[in-house]
Formats: structure tokens, sequence, C-alpha cells
């Protein structure tokens, strides 16, 4: 009788959209999945018993793919201009495999389609491409003709404001284009690494680097993590860039002297780290609003604060990204804290 474990690799075998390959020792092929078939455009029976060499001769990177030896992993081209990664493992076993493998000696080779990935990655280059040539320019005639003006004639007082306010307003407008073109793209789905994450370190290098900012108006950051800290897996730059945000928003929205705790500890299979701080508050019928594009609460203290409403957005869709959340919780007038989660690895 089958056991669970061969009924769920074969399974796999016949359901998954990666393509699965099994050679012998004498790299004759023995078996091939459904996946693998329609993206070779080759039928099972007219492949099953052949020779790479004969099957492949004009597909070179995945001959080599499937006759070298040890794990290894190639860029393979596909028919109808699709391209997939390749993965070759060595040492197929019948238990490991299906009855139909060879005894050992044999390969294992898994074709994972990156078509669309790839796609994706280049039409989000074209797009900034074009985003930040056509808006570039016009930014940077601004600024220019901010710095002309002070050179055909003195300027009074009034007039130097608003030139200052031109060049502070145009490089914010650059920030917010660039800051924009990347969030579209961490919501459209552009890829991103899964490695083994500490969020204690990644905590830490926030700290440090807002540090001047705190000092500055005299206001304490706490960070206490357990330790040793579960590991997450996700992309570290992109969750260090949702701990900035919410970190730089507390100090942003705090009072000077007022401090902030950070805690980050692990909770019922998941990480949960959590920002607090004794600022200005967010009003209870706003909570629903905050990680909204460009929402600001409209209140007179946050609209003399920079910001342009993405921080929340981006940290919301990298949290989302992760398998995890984000929510806000936050007492008007008292203070606010933001709270993340994600799975534990
Ligand atoms: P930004 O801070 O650039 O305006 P965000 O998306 O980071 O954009 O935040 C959206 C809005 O949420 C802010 O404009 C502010 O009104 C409110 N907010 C965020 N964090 C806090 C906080 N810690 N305390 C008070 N209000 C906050």
């Amino acid at each position: 009788m089958e056991s669970q474990f061969e009924i769920a690799s074969d399974l796999l075998f016949r359901y998954t959209s990666d393509g699965v390959l099994i050679l012998d020792a004498d790299d004759v092929l023995v078996r091939m999945n459904p996946a693998a078939a329609a993206m070779l455009h080759c039928a099972p029976e007219d492949c099953l018993g052949k020779h790479a060499s004969s099957l492949f001769k004009d597909q070179p990177a995945l001959l080599a793919l499937l006759t070298e030896s040890g794990q290894t992993t190639r860029r393979i081209p596909l028919p109808d201009k699709r391209i997939a990664i390749g993965i070759g493992h060595d040492e197929v076993n019948g238990e490991e495999t299906g009855p139909d493998a060879a005894a050992g000696g044999g390969r294992l080779v898994l074709l994972q389609d990156i078509t669309e990935r790839e796609e994706l990655e280049s039409r989000r280059e074209q797009l900034i491409y074009r985003i930040s040539h056509d808006l570039s320019n016009p930014i940077s005639a601004i600024e220019g003709f901010a710095e002309l003006i002070g050179m055909y004639g003195t300027l009074n007082t009034d007039q130097q404001k608003f030139v200052t306010r031109i060049r502070q307003t145009s490089h914010k407008l650059r920030d917010l284009v660039q800051t924009l073109v990347d969030l579209t793209w961490v919501e459209a789905g552009m890829p991103m690494s899964s490695v083994p994450v500490s969020l204690d370190r990644l905590i830490s290098e926030v700290v440090a680097e807002l540090s001047p900012q705190a000092q500055a108006r005299q206001i304490s950051i706490a960070v206490s993590t357990q330790q040793p800290m579960p590991i997450v897996m996700g992309d570290p730059m992109r969750l260090k860039q949702a701990i900035y945000n919410l970190v730089h928003n507390a100090l942003l929205y705090s009072l000077p002297e007022h401090p902030i705790a950070i805690h980050a500890y692990e909770d019922r299979g998941q990480i949960r780290c959590t920002v607090a701080d004794r600022g200005i508050g967010i009003p209870e019928h706003e909570l629903g609003q905050i990680f909204d594009r460009l929402y600001r609460v409209p209140d007179e203290r946050v609209r003399n604060l920079p910001g342009g409403g993405i921080g929340l957005t981006m940290a919301q869709a990298i949290l989302k990204r992760h398998g995890g959340t984000i929510r806000a919780e936050s007492v008007y007038g008292q203070g606010s804290t933001f709270i993340l989660t994600l799975p534990l690895a």
C-alpha cells in the first residue's frame, strides 16, 4: 500500500506548476511531469526512455544541467521566448522519486518558469525610467530657476523666503515621486528576498540611524527584545524600511522629551513588534484611514510637519508581502502604539 508520503509526492509531481525531470545514471530520461512536458513542448511518450543528448541537443543550457553533476543552477531558455531557472540535483534513488526512477546515480532537475517575474521586473524598470525622466526634468527646471532668481537682482526678505520654499517643495516632490513608484511596485508584487532575519538587529540599526534626530529633540528610545530573538524569513532591507517608517513617525509626531519604547517578542507562533510613543496621538475615527496612500490626519500640527502620507502605506504593503499585519492603537493627545506581527520562520 502506498504511504501518505508517496501519495503526496505523486500528487505534487503531477500537479505542481514547476517542471520535474528525472534521469537515470546513463542520462536517460525516466520520468517527466506534465508541467515539464508543457514547458519543453514535448510529449512524455516521445521523450521517456531517450538519452538527454538526443532530446535536447538544440538546448545546450538544459542539456548541461541534465548531464552535469552536483547541485547546480542555470538559466534555461525555453520555447516561446520563456525563461526558467533550473536546479539540478544528483543521486536520485528509488525511495525518493518513485519506482520508475533509477536505483542510484541519477539526476533530478527542477524547472521554475520565471518569465512573468522577469517581465514584471523589466516593466518596473521601464516605468521608473519613464516617470523619473518625465518628472525629473520639470522638477530640475524648477530647482534651477529657483537658483537663478537670486542671480538676477537682490531679493527682499519675503522673496528669499518664497524662493527657499520653492526649493524645499521641489525636493519634497522629487522624494515623493520616488517613494510612490517604489510603493507601486511593492504592491504589484515585485520580487523580494527571503532570508532568515533577526528583527532585533534591524531595530538596532534603525535606532542608530535615527538617534541624531532623537537626541536633537531629547527623546529617548528604549528597546527591549526577546533574547535570543526568534528568526523570521523575509527581505531584511524592506522589513527595516517598515520599522524605520514607524520609528521615524514616532519621533516626528512626538513632543520633545517624551520617550519612545520598542518591544519585540514571540507571541503565539508569531513575532510581535510594538513601537509606542507619547506624542500627539491619532483621533479614533482616523485610525482606519492612516494606512491609506497619501493620507495625513487633518490636524494643524501634522500639516506643519514634513511628510507625504506614504510611510504607513509602504509599511503595510511590506508586512502584507511577508504574511504579517500592522495596526495602530491611539489615545488622542496621549500617544500612539503601532503593532506589527510577522509569522515565525
Ligand atoms: P507621513 O508621516 O509622511 O505623513 P505616514 O503614512 O507615515 O505619512 O502617516 C500617515 C499619517 O498618520 C500621518 O500624516 C499622521 O497624521 C499619522 N501618524 C502616523 N504615525 C503617527 C504617530 N506615531 N503619531 C501620530 N500620528 C501619526
